[in-house]
């Protein structure tokens, strides 16, 4: 539990605004583009990657890396969550088909597992990425 330690209380303003920093973006984020912005609003470098982390360790933000090689982190939901991700641009939509909790008792009766949560992850190329192909 280090890492719930190592973030003091002082980050929990930082914390904050870089939620409503990342729930602001369109989907996936690059980092840089995040210490741009929060930086210009005075937080220190230091303590965005340190709360970037914070949420990564949270199972709040996951990671997918685009056709051209850079590196986009997007929210999710903790128990449950669907996102479909464009690997060019890094958009990324919510959706809400997936079979659950039908997919679930079948794995119960696969593994004996009884299963809490999951996550499901798509990956193509967004409708505008399409129409503008490279
Ligand atoms: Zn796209
Ligand atoms: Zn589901």
């Amino acid at each position: 539990m280090e890492h719930l330690v190592s973030i003091g209380v002082r980050d929990t303003a930082v914390r904050r605004e870089l939620c409503a920093w990342i729930c602001s973006q369109r989907g996936g984020f690059d980092i840089r583009a995040a210490i741009d912005a929060l930086e210009s609003a005075g937080m220190s470098k230091p303590s965005i990657y340190r709360n970037i982390a914070f949420l990564e360790d949270q199972g709040l933000l996951r990671t997918t890396v685009t056709e051209d090689g850079t590196r986009l982190r997007f929210p999710v939901k903790p128990e449950h969550s669907h996102q479909i991700i464009c690997d060019r641009c890094g958009n990324v939509e919510e959706f809400s088909t997936c079979g659950w909790p039908l997919i679930g008792e079948l794995l119960a009766l696969q593994t004996g597992f009884k299963p809490t949560s999951h996550h499901m992850e798509v990956h193509g190329v967004c409708a505008d990425c399409q129409k503008n192909k490279r």
